[in-house]
């Protein structure tokens, strides 16, 4: 009798999203009755708007029950060229557009249609969890470059030319950052859309966050910077975050033509396409335009009240030192002043204070806590509290 043969490598080397584990956890607390106050949350706390429910509702009635093209409907695949236009002015043919199941899919693609085996991708950190494993899954090699929080958490242009070597194919932008909430400024941008253009490297521009950018500051759309940094640029965004959506799974891609047509062509045999009747719902998100401003003012006067309120209350805690982030719905707090490492800094937390929070090392950077937002006034409140008396503990 012979023993199963070992797992495949990349079932082997796969990290599991520590962000996912720990929400999990905070939920299954929660759910067991215990007093949790879960900073770990990941995506929006409101609901999907209801005028997009109800067109998803009306597509599944009718009977848009059926494959739907691999890059996604065609009405759909047109409002998002016609947003991008409005938006920003970036013209795109529908040809150009991929519409997946989740953003975090339409990163993999990306990936995937850029990167050969040994090709290196550079991935400023605090990085989102899922670049590194989608990179090692395409057999590239991720090469990752600190930016603390003396940089703002951004890339400089000196220290992405000090990373570019050879093998250098890719670059992943994340503008506003999960974890961090960094929003780089148009001038930032277009100083590494330089380097990258002078390099050839492609660059992967995560814009999950374009809408949930605070203080009247407004989004740059990274592949409009000039003529040659759009050849080189693949957009992701979606639905996820600026409607409510994460349990929809929908993502769109934006890229030049072949790079687009290469993605659809590895969705078509990896998933066919995002789930039809969904697609119908984010096209009322694009189409009714009132009923869509009016849903995302509403989430974002809540959030950016709450991340004005977190971030006071963080930096009177001694010891603790956060930076007012731009964008998204995530504070990274530096807690290296306490000498605990991150993790262990969070599993006490969560023990003692029953206070969840995402340690910074998840993401590449040791000594920060991600603490999202997305959840309520109160939960905040009380969670702070918390977090400042579990601090006032460890200086002791
Ligand atoms: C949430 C998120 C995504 C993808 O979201 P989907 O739910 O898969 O559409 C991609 N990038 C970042 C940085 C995110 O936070």
């Amino acid at each position: 009798m012979s023993t199963p043969h070992p797992l495949s490598v990349w079932a082997r080397n796969v990290s599991p999203s520590p962000t996912l584990a720990i929400d999990a956890k905070a939920k299954a607390m929660l759910a067991a009755g215990e007093d949790v106050c879960s900073f770990a949350a990941g995506e929006p706390d409101f609901d999907t708007p209801q005028f997009i429910k109800d067109a998803a509702i009306a597509a599944l009635q009718s009977g848009k029950t059926k494959y739907a093209p691999t890059p996604g409907i065609e009405p759909l695949r047109v409002a998002v060229v016609e947003r991008y236009a409005a938006e920003y002015g970036y013209k795109l043919t529908p040809a150009q557009v991929v519409v997946s199941p989740g953003g975090k899919f339409s990163c993999y693609l990306g990936i995937l249609a850029v990167c050969n085996p040994g090709d290196e991708v550079i991935i400023p950190a605090p990085y989102w969890v899922s670049y590194p494993e989608m990179v090692k899954l395409a057999g590239a090699v991720p090469k990752f470059v600190l930016c603390d929080d003396r940089a703002g958490f951004k890339l400089t242009p000196a220290q992405l030319e000090a990373a570019i070597t050879p093998k250098t194919k890719l670059l992943v932008l994340c503008s506003p950052s999960n974890p961090s909430g960094a929003v780089y400024t148009r001038a930032e941008l277009a100083a590494i859309a330089e380097l990258c253009v002078r390099h050839n490297l492609y660059v992967l521009s995560d814009e999950m966050y374009e809408h949930l950018i605070y203080d009247g500051n407004q989004p740059v759309n990274f592949a409009m910077l000039g003529a040659e940094v759009e050849q080189r640029t693949i957009t992701v965004a979606g639905f996820s975050k600026t409607y409510s959506m994460t349990g929809w799974r929908l993502g769109t891609l934006v890229a030049p033509a072949p790079i687009a047509k290469a993605c659809a062509e590895l969705q078509s045999q990896m998933s066919s396409n995002a789930t039809t009747f969904a697609q119908y719902g984010a096209l009322a998100a694009l189409k009714e335009k009132a009923k869509a401003v009016a849903a995302l003012a509403e989430m974002k006067t809540a959030f950016d009240r709450r991340r004005k309120f977190l971030h006071a209350e963080l930096n009177k805690i001694p010891g603790v030192s956060c930076l007012l982030a731009g964008g998204a719905f995530y504070l990274f707090p530096n807690i290296s002043s306490f000498g605990l490492k991150d993790v262990e800094f969070c599993a006490k937390l969560l023990e003692q204070e029953k206070v969840a929070a995402v340690p910074g090392s998840a993401f590449g950077a040791e000594g920060y806590l991600r603490l999202s937002y997305a959840t309520s006034d109160e939960i905040i409140a009380k969670g702070v509290a918390r977090l400042a008396h579990f601090c006032a503990g460890l200086k002791k």
